[in-house]
């Protein structure tokens, strides 16, 4: 697998203690929007037990300038040296990694179940797909606790609006803790929230991807709902 050194540009908030990492995107660098890669920092200030490599799902679409990664800032070594990163430092990304990709077939619609973090390959997939002008359905269903929490909600809530073969069906869990409105759905992804939106649940390909918990809770409602073929997940291991 190829391994690039490429240069942080800019780092943004995205959401509460949530960050993206914008990096020059190397010639000859080619991916697939919801592939990801290891992420490796060059003789870091510190490190700890679990090293000085991550994993990270691509949150670009491959049409955009930039190769962009987003994290939660959990007080580990690694995104330490992540937050205080200067523009300009170096990391080695090993890349490109996974089949979390999406499906040829335009005429199967495709779900995506995700939550918190997982986002990140939705989002660079939803990009994609509308940039492209793809004819395939999707709807993607993205549950956080609140709205100060989701990450990336304007990109796929804007597209939403302009593109009628998508839909953003948006839930939060815990909005007694928000100080935003919400208009959208709340409490967790069930069986009864994807009827609202999906006639036949056994029609779709399913991607679901996030922490392994939200992954097996997931592949659980489906199969209960007699969907069990086509899912296609990928765990954040880590959270
Ligand atoms: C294919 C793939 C794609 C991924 N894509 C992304 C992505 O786009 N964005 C992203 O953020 N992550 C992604 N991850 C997960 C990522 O690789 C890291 O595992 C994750 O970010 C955790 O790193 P860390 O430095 O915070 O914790 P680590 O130092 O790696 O610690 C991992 C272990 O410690 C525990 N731990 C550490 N800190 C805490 C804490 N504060 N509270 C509770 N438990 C803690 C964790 O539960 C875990 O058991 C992906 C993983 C995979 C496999």
């Amino acid at each position: 697998m190829p391994s690039y050194k490429v240069k942080l540009k800019y780092k943004r908030e995205i959401a509460e203690g949530t960050m993206a990492f914008h990096f020059e995107k190397p010639a000859g660098f080619v991916y697939k929007a919801g592939q990801f890669a290891d992420c490796t920092l060059i003789n870091p200030a510190e490190t700890d037990a679990e090293g000085n490599t991550r994993a990270f799902s691509l949150a670009s679409a491959p049409y955009e300038d930039d190769l962009m990664v987003a994290t939660r800032m959990r007080d580990t070594a690694f995104k330490r040296v992540l937050k205080t990163m200067e523009p300009g430092t170096e990391v080695t990304l090993d890349a490109p990694h996974g089949a979390f990709t999406l499906h040829n077939n335009a005429s199967v619609p495709a779900v995506f179940l995700t939550g918190g973090i997982g986002v990140t390959p939705v989002r660079s997939i939803i990009l994609q797909a509308i940039h492209y002008k793809l004819s395939h359905r999707i709807l993607v269903f993205y549950s956080n606790r609140k709205p100060e929490d989701a990450a990336f909600l304007n990109d796929l809530m804007e597209s939403h609006d302009t593109n009628p073969n998508y839909t953003f069906v948006g839930t939060m869990t815990q909005m007694e803790k928000s100080s935003r409105k919400w208009h959208g759905e709340t409490g967790v992804i069930s069986r009864a929230m994807l009827l609202k939106f999906i006639d036949d649940l056994t029609l779709p390909i399913y991607y679901i991807d996030g922490p392994p918990a939200m992954v097996n809770a997931m592949r659980q409602i489906l199969n209960e709902a007699g969907v069990d073929d086509d899912i296609r997940t990928e765990e954040f291991s880590g959270y």
